[in-house]
């Protein structure tokens, strides 16, 4: 497969098709990124890096932030993890409130915001310096130091996370939260404002083609079996309200964050991630979903 014909050819053709969407707004700093930027990049598991468009660029990671700090939690407590949160889809928006009251506190599964407190919770409880560790565990991934936070979008998401911090103090009354509220909400945002580019966050998120295989140092971060898991929670989880659309369309697992970015896998074949900042009405990158559908369906190939 020529994979650089076939990434620009679902570039012209979703650049064609004038899909906008609307930058996420609701933090504020994030709706400062240029609509236009579009860029695809894809990486295969022997190390061939394909690109187009904007792919050098950085962005805001969110919620794409999220398998990885599942990843580094399911490495450490293996199963024993699933006490306190789920792996089912929960057919809500991603910062919805109402399953968690009549579920008792405990969330559907790590990648609703709810989930994703949980995991970040139990991090917290492992290490006084989380943020550092994740940025740490994602650049061994990229083999670069060039990969931090920006500032502005994570005091900017602080100062406008009620919803968040309504999720971890209901979570908290139920007793599925330790850490103090302020703290956890910090790292929290903190997390998600990681930026990368597509490329480089294309090359981390090999991890999840690769069986679980850091290939630039031979660390093997998860096993086999956990891999798979993420994988499936990814398929099934990884676009909110939008999964079922995702795995009809696209057929990989994969996550997206209102950044606009999308990241998804091709297990033993490639990762892929594309960025563009418009979102759909369900946050999801507007271009970004039609670009891996044209993808899959061009490539004849998906997990199904
Ligand atoms: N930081 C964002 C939030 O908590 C992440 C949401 C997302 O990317 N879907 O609202």
């Amino acid at each position: 497969m020529n994979y650089q014909q076939l990434i620009n050819e679902v570039y012209s053709e979703v650049q064609s098709l004038q899909l906008e969407g609307i930058v996420a707004n609701y933090i504020p700093e994030l709706s400062n990124v240029d609509i236009h930027k579009f860029g695809i990049s894809l990486v295969t598991t022997h190390g061939e890096v394909y690109c187009i468009g904007d792919t050098q660029e950085k962005f805001s990671l969110q919620s794409i932030s999220k398998p990885f700090t599942l990843a580094m939690v399911f490495a450490s407590e293996g199963e024993a993890l699933w006490k306190r949160l789920g792996v089912e889809p929960s057919g809500n928006p991603f910062n919805s409130l109402a399953q968690l009251e009549y579920e008792n506190g405990i969330p559907r599964n790590p990648f609703i915001n709810a989930g994703a407190l949980v995991i970040t919770d139990i991090l917290r409880s492992k290490t006084n310096t989380p943020v550092e560790d994740i940025l740490l565990f994602i650049k061994k991934l990229t083999n670069t130091d060039n990969i931090s936070i920006n500032q502005k979008i994570a005091l900017s998401e602080m100062a406008h996370s009620n919803r968040n911090k309504a999720l971890a103090h209901l979570m908290k009354s139920f007793g599925n939260i330790n850490s103090s509220i302020d703290e956890l909400i910090e790292t929290y945002c903190y997390q998600c404002a990681i930026e990368m580019a597509c490329t480089e966050l294309a090359q981390a998120f090999l991890l999840f083609a690769n069986h679980g295989h850091n290939r630039l140092n031979g660390d093997q971060l998860l096993t086999i079996s956990q891999t798979k898991r993420i994988n499936a929670i990814m398929q099934t989880c990884g676009f909110y309200d939008e999964a079922g659309e995702f795995a009809y369309t696209v057929g990989l697992p994969g996550k997206s964050g209102v950044g606009g970015g999308i990241a998804a896998v091709l297990p033993g074949e490639f990762s892929v991630v594309v960025w563009s900042p418009g979102l759909n009405s369900k946050g999801n990158s507007a271009k970004g979903m039609k670009a891996l559908e044209l993808l899959t369906t061009k490539l004849g190939h998906s997990v199904f």
